[in-house]
């Protein structure tokens, strides 16, 4: 059964269970209202603009109506494009005017215009009668439509939107169910949503538990600030699944009663978005002995993730790294030199990791060059494959997948994925500035944040103060985990012989 129809019967044998719950306001919305607030909300995206199919971009944060908003969205047969609170205005601005949506929903507060515009008040309004909306199972999004658009950091300042289609999400859910039923015989599991909406790691746990009928349990910006109040709420939260990257929970970890025996619902442990390492998960093992630790990979471009692997205790405990898992069904992983072409490389060797099959997405919004450059069809003996050139790095052994790191500039930060072109851009918007490189700070191996090198066509009294005026600059620019940490100003850009600035003697200042 299609993706829409199966959450329509979902929901109906559901109904009075709570799909979403926001931990910090204790707002929530059980399966019942979530399809009556999507249809009422569908309605007057129908009034507005039924003749199109462009994008709606819906902005805001936590809040029960976002996932209604989203709903209505596809119910009336155009993708969304989730966009949070920390992205500031002016990134804002760029993803309405990427997207050439005709409409902007926003639940939080924005300056932000669009041709059209509904509010919080006006989602409210549309929401609070109790006359029933019935919108044609024909005008729901499906099969090759595209479902969601998530911008991601694009090396040249401007974000790039990732198209995920019906037939990706429902391939990718398949899966996501068959491994909640594998790992567990419960049901009505409670979920944790940590990640923004607009963080496709925010889809693994949303939407699988709305397709396993579980209860979203959502961590609000307000609550990840307050770790004494959110280790409180955890302890009354009856969560039965993790999700997040590594690095919260490596915050998480930082409290000792973080434990099973504070927590004793957790059965499962899923991990994406940044290395894993097995300190990680031998902490994990030790506080929560009955629970699964799982590493699962995966980029935007091949809807959330595409391999998986329980670690246990041999795996966590060997010094070799941990593996990021094997290939999910409908998924094939290829090692590959820059010909690209099949099989790729032998087990053991190293290469660029290309993903082919099912949950590849249909490529970046409105960019046909960059798609181009970084989708293609793969051909195999058993006829083309949709692959996608992941640029990271890694082999495969014993069929299991590892990860060596990335091929270019893109980096993790705290789970962010940022490319640092990106920054270097709009740094170089400054009136001033005539040369900028960005590189991570880096402590043991781990990335502690970032520092951004500038030469300047005038000299300056005062870095520190300089350093401030590119922070603000930047902050209004880009979400706050992209503002590096300090600027250095030089009076020359170190060079190497062919031309290009010196990465590695600007590491070395750092
Ligand atoms: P995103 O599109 O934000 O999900 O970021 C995708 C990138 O995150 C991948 O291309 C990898 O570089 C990195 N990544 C995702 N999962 C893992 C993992 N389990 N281990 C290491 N890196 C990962």
């Amino acid at each position: 059964m299609e993706l829409l129809k199966r959450l329509k019967t979902y929901s109906e044998d559901n109904a009075e269970n709570i799909a979403f719950k926001n931990a910090y306001t204790e707002e929530s919305i059980t399966y019942a209202q979530l399809w009556f607030y999507s249809n009422k909300i569908a309605e007057h995206i129908d009034a507005t603009v039924a003749d199109d199919k462009k994008p709606i971009v819906v902005y805001g944060h936590k809040s029960p109506l976002m996932l209604a908003t989203f709903l209505a969205c596809v119910k009336t047969g155009h993708p969304y494009c989730p966009v949070d609170i920390s992205m500031p205005k002016d990134r804002l601005s760029d993803i309405v005017d990427a997207s050439e949506t005709k409409l902007l929903i926003a639940l939080e507060d924005t300056e932000v215009s669009c041709e059209n515009k509904f509010t919080y008040d006006d989602i409210k309004e549309f929401v609070q009668d109790d006359n029933e909306v019935e919108i044609s199972e024909d005008r729901f999004v499906s099969g090759s439509d595209v479902y969601y658009i998530i911008f991601t950091s694009g090396s040249t300042g401007k974000p790039k939107g990732v198209m995920i289609t019906a037939d990706c999400l429902d391939n990718y859910l398949y899966w996501m169910e068959s491994m909640m039923n594998r790992s567990t015989d419960r049901k009505h599991l409670v979920y944790l949503n940590q990640a923004p909406f607009s963080f496709d790691l925010s889809v693994m746990d949303t939407y699988t538990s709305l397709f396993t009928c579980g209860t979203i349990w959502s961590m609000e910006k307000r609550l990840q600030e307050d770790m004494g109040l959110m280790h409180s709420k955890l302890k009354e939260s009856g969560l039965n699944v993790w999700v997040s990257t590594p690095s919260f929970m490596n915050v998480c970890l930082l409290n000792k009663e973080f434990n099973g025996e504070n927590l004793p619902e957790f059965t499962t442990f899923l991990f994406c978005g940044e290395v894993l390492t097995n300190k990680t998960a031998r902490e994990l093992q030790k506080r929560f002995p009955k629970a699964e630790v799982i590493n699962t990979y995966g980029p935007t471009e091949s809807t959330v993730a595409v391999t998986e692997v329980v670690i246990d205790e041999s795996m966590a405990n060997s010094e070799h790294p941990l593996s990021i898992g094997y290939d999910k069904p409908g998924t094939h992983i290829f090692i590959m030199d820059e010909s690209y072409t099949y099989p790729g490389k032998p087990e053991g060797e190293k290469g660029e990791i290309v993903i082919a099959g099912n949950t590849v997405a249909a490529g970046y919004l409105n960019q046909p060059e960059l798609t181009e450059d970084k989708f293609f069809k793969l051909s195999t003996p058993d006829g083309e494959m949709w692959a996608y050139k992941t640029g990271d790095e890694g082999y495969k052994e014993n069929d299991l997948l590892y990860y060596c790191g990335r091929m270019d500039f893109q980096i993790k930060l705290n789970g962010y994925r940022i490319e640092l072109g990106d920054i270097e851009s709009n740094i170089l918007e400054m009136d001033d500035v005539t040369y900028c490189v960005v590189l991570p700070i880096e402590k043991r191996g781990e990335i502690k944040g970032l520092a951004a090198f500038v030469t300047l066509d005038h000299d300056i009294e005062d870095e520190f103060e300089y350093s401030q005026t590119v922070r603000k600059y930047v902050g209004e620019k880009l979400p706050h985990y992209m503002v590096p940490k300090k600027c250095i100003v030089l009076e020359e850009m170190p060079m190497t012989n062919n031309g290009k600035a010196d990465r590695r003697a600007l590491k070395e200042m750092l």
